[in-house]
């Protein structure tokens, strides 16, 4: 299977945007790319630029938000980490095949039009993986 491209973003679970963004604005310098709701996962994201990855902060919009179900037994913190890959659907269905826990079995929309799909954390010791996969005519600086 061919690597994945890059890192495209971490993702990190915050209570309040409003209230950590100074943080990455002003204490870290990066640029704040845009905010976003993604309504499948009751999500407010916001994307901050870093090199050639993202930082995705993650708020909930409702207590069955995964993220916010996330935070009442871990708290704010570091949530997942994302691959940038060509064939979310084709890898997903591999690993599938491979008995990798999965958490999506077929892709979904994420930000920025992404299509997404979530491994299952006991697939990697506890670690959140996303696979996304952008669209080929995407403007990634967006
Ligand atoms: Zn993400």
């Amino acid at each position: 299977m061919k690597a994945p491209n890059k890192i495209a973003h971490i993702g990190i679970a915050v209570r309040s945007l409003d209230q950590v963004l100074p943080f990455y604005t002003e204490q870290l310098g990066l640029t704040l790319l845009g905010t976003e709701e993604v309504a499948s996962e009751q999500v407010r994201v916001a994307f901050l630029a870093i090199g050639e990855s993202r930082i995705e902060l993650l708020e909930p919009l409702s207590a069955e938000s995964p993220i916010a179900k996330f935070m009442e037994k871990r708290g704010e913190g570091i949530h997942h980490i994302a691959l940038d890959v060509d064939d979310v659907e084709a890898r997903l269905a591999t690993l599938k095949e491979r008995g990798v826990p999965l958490i999506h079995e077929k892709p979904k929309d994420g930000a920025h039009h992404a299509r997404i799909g979530f491994l299952h954390p006991k697939a990697a010791n506890g670690v959140l993986y996303e696979l996304c996969q952008y669209p080929q005519d995407a403007d990634r600086t967006e």
